[in-house]
Formats: structure tokens, sequence, C-alpha cells
């Protein structure tokens, strides 16, 4: 139901905590983050059913260090409202982390493909199959000697979604690409704001207008490429997409 993704140079923690109480207003069943650990490189990923409070307190021991991260607010489509449903959903090495909103219309028959496959699902929802098929496609990109950056991620990102149909915003973290961040929608909400040592990207105005009144919205069906040093934008015929940065209007 709501959605907060951030890279730069700031600790990403409190960030994405307070982008999603500032989605609370949207409603939801659960929550989860996922944080790049600067200190393994590892995905430190935290899910708790019910309000954002019960995330925090399992927080409050944890002080994952990482300024790359992705949360999320779900409002249950697929599967019932429990931990294991909450998102972010890795692939099987847990090296891939994705939160997405919206509904995933042919996950059931990705499911079953990737099940085929070999693949052990760890939750009911449609999102799985996502960070399941990135790892698909990162590992064919592998066999072309492709370097392990953010280019390659988005690749792999563009690929797998050119296969789902419904509608979707997504964000995703790879730990190949430790400072990267790849974002997508599909008729469903997402703006990037433009802070001061961080891109903060979310499905809604008020979990950005804390950091900055900067902003730069997602046209439909664009994905979108986030380090610490810049923006690319890209529509769905892969062309680069330019733009300006607009001042939000803040109405408090
Ligand atoms: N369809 C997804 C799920 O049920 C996402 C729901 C949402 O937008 O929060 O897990």
């Amino acid at each position: 139901c709501g959605i907060v993704a951030v890279t730069g140079y700031k600790k990403a923690l409190p960030l994405l905590i307070n982008g999603l109480e500032k989605l609370e207003y949207r409603g939801y069943d659960s929550a989860g983050i996922a944080i790049i650990n600067s200190e393994t490189n590892f995905i430190s990923c935290n899910k708790a059913k019910g309000k954002l409070k019960n995330l925090i307190s399992n927080l409050n021991d944890h002080n994952i260090p990482g300024t790359v991260g992705i949360g999320h607010t779900r409002w249950a489509t697929h599967g019932k409202p429990e931990v294991k449903n909450a998102h972010p959903h890795t692939d099987s090495s847990g090296n891939i982390a994705v939160v997405q909103n919206g509904i995933i219309e042919n996950f059931q028959d990705l499911k079953n493909k990737l099940e085929e496959e070999g693949i052990i699902f760890n939750s009911d929802t449609d999102t799985e199959v996502i960070p399941h098929l990135i790892q698909r496609e990162l590992n064919t990109l592998n066999k072309l000697n492709l370097e392990n950056n953010g280019s390659t991620l988005l690749v792999a990102v563009r690929n797998v979604i050119s296969d789902l149909e419904g509608s979707y915003a997504l964000a995703v973290l790879w730990s190949g690409a430790p400072t990267s961040l790849v974002v997508a929608r599909r008729q469903a909400p997402l703006i990037i704001g433009l802070g001061e040592g961080e891109f903060i990207c979310a499905s809604d105005t008020p979990a950005i207008a804390n950091f900055t009144n900067i902003i730069l919205p997602m046209e439909d069906e664009e994905i979108a490429l986030l380090t610490p040093l810049g923006i690319e934008i890209y529509d769905s015929s892969n062309e680069r997409q330019y733009r300006n940065p607009i001042s939000l209007k803040v109405s408090e």
C-alpha cells in the first residue's frame, strides 16, 4: 500500500521509518524494510505484522548500518496478513529484495514455471515471483559477462517487468550493486525526491516532504536507476528520459 526507497549518503533506517510513518494514513496490515548492510554488503530484512510500531520495536535492538534501503506498508491482496507475506520479498539467496504495490495478475503462471525449475517459495503473495525472476535474469546476464552494477540490475528488472501483467509500483535492491536502487511503475504512483545527500522514492508526497520539496514525478511505465551520483529514467521503449525537477507545494 505504500513504498519508500532511498539511496545516498545518509543512514537509511531512520529515513525509511520516517517515510513509512508518513504513509500510515493509507492503511496497512504489515510493514517491513530491507537495507544493504554496509559492513557486510548483505541485505538485512525485517518485517512485522500489524502496525508500524511493531516493526519499530523489532528494530530497536538493530542498528542496521547502510545508506541504501527499501520499505513497505502492505495491504494484502494475495496471501493473508502474516509476517511471511509482508514485504520485502527476497530471492532464494537473499541477495535481491523487492517491495511492490499493486497486483501481478499473471503471478500464478510465473510461479508454476519457477516451481518447476525448483524454486521454493516462502510466501503466498503475488509479489514473490519478482525477486526470483530477477535472480534468474541476473544469472542469464552473468553469462554475458556483464559487470555487477546498477545498469545490469536495471536491464534485469526491465526484462522481468516486461513479463508482468497487472499494475505495480516496485523498488529493488541487489547486494551485487550495493549503492543502486531500481524502481518502476505501471498504473501505480511513484515519485522521486531529490534530497540533500539522498534520493528518496515513494508512493506519495507526504513520505518525501520531510526531506525535500524538489521532486521528479515518474510517468507511467517508466523505470529508473538511482545511485548516490544520479538518476537515470527510461520509458517503456528504453529511451532515456530527461525532465526538470519540480517544486512540491507544501500545504501544511
Ligand atoms: N499484491 C501485493 C501483496 O498482496 C501488494 C499489496 C499492496 O499493494 O500492499 O502482497
